[in-house]
């Protein structure tokens, strides 16, 4: 994604907490405080100059606002790799066991 359209987005969707976040500092940036002058500077910290763009890049993969339908769909298809064949098996199993325990509980 380009960083202004990353930016324009944080401006709409972020403006009211902190989007970015100086580890040196340790001082967080909403949109606004990192300054509204496009590709010059704006994802720079204030105080020391560090790079924020990764801690940006965070948080539009943390942040609730900007959690669309896509980031869902691949952490689904991710989890859903990982297991291997084996584990999953296992994993099944133990499943089912809960369930008839679960099943058990609510019965009694
Ligand atoms: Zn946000
Ligand atoms: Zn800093």
């Amino acid at each position: 994604m380009l960083f202004v359209r990353l930016r324009s987005l944080l401006f709409e969707l972020c403006p009211d907490h902190p989007v970015a976040f100086c580890e040196t500092c340790r001082r967080a940036y909403t949109p606004e405080q990192l300054g509204t002058e496009i590709g010059n500077g704006c994802y720079l910290c204030r105080q020391c100059g560090a790079d924020l763009r990764e801690s940006l890049v965070a948080h539009t993969r943390t942040c609730r606002n900007l959690a669309p339908q896509k980031p869902l769909a691949r952490m689904t298809s991710v989890s859903g790799s990982t297991i291997p064949p084996a584990a999953s098996e296992r994993f099944a199993a133990r499943r089912r066991i809960r369930l008839g325990l679960d099943a058990h509980a609510a019965a009694g």
